[in-house]
């Protein structure tokens, strides 16, 4: 029989009263990629950071080829072999892609750094993966894909040979995605280990042999890829059968809601990124945008909501001109918001949950009259916004840090689309929300079109776009290339629209 490569007996750790994992066992074998899905708040990221020496748990134990180990720190992880690609980079990026590599064990001859040996490390190690790296670019300048090969090869640079990766394909392309799965089936046929947590079924079925399943801290199965589908193992993910409603589309499209006439927008160092941008969303509408990541689709939300000035064209909300209109201003007119920055700009990490749903209702008489907060009033409110958006795992009061990612994603939600906008600019709104949740959103977005509400959906999931959207705008390199109904949208065709091919 072969040894567990990894092995967790009872692992316990209770934030209060929340029980994050509830005596988790799990058996992970060496060599092959093992999935772990969930609903959000199920407690994935507190198991896996157990692992890698983040999280101190409160009773359990963790074995390594049938040793009992203590891992207090990441340090200690490394030194056992493990190693975590995080979902925010830990990448230093004014420097070179070599010098990141190397940062903490520098090869060197005497007291000075040994270039050439670094260099041949670094080669040997893209080459082990099956890629190739600009070693002397900064790391500024590398792509969102490339900086993540860069922090894969950091952690073999160190031997690891447990790699943990949280959500990983929730920052790519699909381009990039699947550059990753490529990577990460040569790094498993080395005899590497692979752990995966994700939301997205069909990565599980593409990548995985095994897949553990939790619900509310514990593992309520590990099972073979093999033999189960997606419909099965969301049905166990959700611990009850589990039918993805259907969508009905068909909504009546109403008067034009926000119009851009030859929108032109600079990013954060003065670089044209959107380019004579001139399109429509209209009331009862979804439009879809499709892009590779960075192809201006940030800089138009942004000049839309009023956060950023276009340096040409003009934009018109309910028919009026909003140039040097507020962001607040616009927000009073009925535009939502959706950040892609959740944890940067959607939400205020280390502020409460009622803090966090409150703004946008400041003038409401209910919550503060006279310049007074009417704190119950106001907890009773944030309440109502978590019961209806599902958000768990914490009160009113707890600060936004301690909620899982996909929790922190429906109360954010929960803010911007309780009440049915006129516009709402939607950013990955289903970014690292469980499979119920994504077909809650789903819903919620469809019921705010039967509404009347305009919306722009940006999404890496084509085919969510294609599912959800009336009409696609296809961006590439900051200009808009199409214009279509989403019926007539495929993916293989979208793709080529994004990469500038057709
Ligand atoms: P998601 O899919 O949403 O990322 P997850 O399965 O990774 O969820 P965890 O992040 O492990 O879930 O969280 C499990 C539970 O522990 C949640 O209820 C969360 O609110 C709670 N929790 C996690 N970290 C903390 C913390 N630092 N303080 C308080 N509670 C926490």
């Amino acid at each position: 029989m072969t040894e567990a490569r990894i092995r967790i007996r009872g692992l316990r750790k209770a934030y209060g009263p929340i029980l994050a994992n509830d005596g988790v066992d799990l058996e992970i074998t060496r060599g092959g990629i093992h999935a772990i899905v969930g609903e959000n708040g199920a407690g994935k990221t507190t198991l896996v950071r157990a692992v890698y020496g983040l999280v101190e748990p409160d009773a359990g134990s963790i074995e390594l080829d049938g040793q009992r180990v203590t891992i207090a720190s990441p340090a200690q992880a490394i030194q056992h072999g493990i190693g975590m690609v995080h979902q925010r980079f830990q990448l230093v990026e004014p420097l070179t892609a070599l010098e990141n590599l190397t940062l903490g064990d520098l090869p060197h001859k005497g007291v000075f750094f040994d270039r050439p040996a670094a260099l041949a490390r670094a080669r040997a190690l893209a080459a082990e993966l099956g890629t190739t790296m600009e070693w002397n670019r900064a790391v500024a300048n590398l792509s969102v894909g490339a900086r993540q090969r860069l922090e894969i090869m950091r952690l073999l640079y160190r031997k690891a040979d447990i790699l943990i990766f949280d959500e990983p394909t929730s920052v790519l392309t699909p381009q990039e995605a699947d550059d990753l799965f490529r990577v990460l089936r040569r790094l498993a046929g080395q005899g590497r280990t692979i752990i995966f947590i994700t939301h997205k079924l069909r990565e599980v079925f593409a990548l995985a042999e095994q897949v553990t399943v939790m619900r509310r801290g514990r593992i309520i199965t590990t099972v073979p890829t093999k033999g189960s589908d997606p419909q099965a193992l969301a049905s166990l993910i959700v611990g009850e059968q589990f039918e993805r409603p259907s969508l009905r589309g068909g909504t009546e499209r109403g008067a034009a809601v926000i119009e851009a006439d030859r929108l032109s927008v600079c990013d954060d160092l003065g670089a044209l990124s959107l380019r004579e941008a001139t399109f429509s969303v209209h009331a009862g509408e979804i439009v879809g945008v499709a892009g590779i990541e960075g192809s201006g689709q940030r800089e138009l939300v942004e000049a839309l909501l009023g956060l950023r000035h276009p340096v040409g064209g003009s934009i018109r909300l309910h028919g009026q001109p909003v140039a040097g209109t507020s962001v607040w201003d616009r927000r009073k007119r009925g535009i939502a918001f959706i950040s892609e920055d959740r944890d940067g700009e959607g939400a205020c990490l280390p502020a409460t949950l009622a803090e966090n749903v409150f703004p946008l209702e400041r003038y409401d008489p209910d919550l503060a009259r006279g310049g007074r907060l009417r704190t119950s009033a106001i907890a009773a409110f944030a309440r109502s916004v978590l019961t209806r958006f599902n958000v768990r795992g914490a009160a009113p009061n707890s600060p936004a840090r301690s909620l899982s990612g996909g929790n922190l994603q429906r109360l954010v939600l929960g803010r911007e689309i309780r009440k049915t906008p006129r516009l709402l600019l939607a950013a990955h709104p289903t970014r690292g929300v469980d499979v119920r949740g994504i077909a809650f959103i789903h819903e919620q977005l469809t019921q705010a079109r039967a509404d009347g509400a305009a919306t722009l959906l940006i999404s890496e999931e084509l085919s969510e776009l294609i599912e959800l959207s009336d009409r696609l705008l296809v961006i590439f390199e900051g200009r808009i290339v199409a214009d279509l109904p989403a019926a007539q949208a495929t993916p293989d065709r979208l793709g080529l629209l994004m990469t500038g091919a057709a």
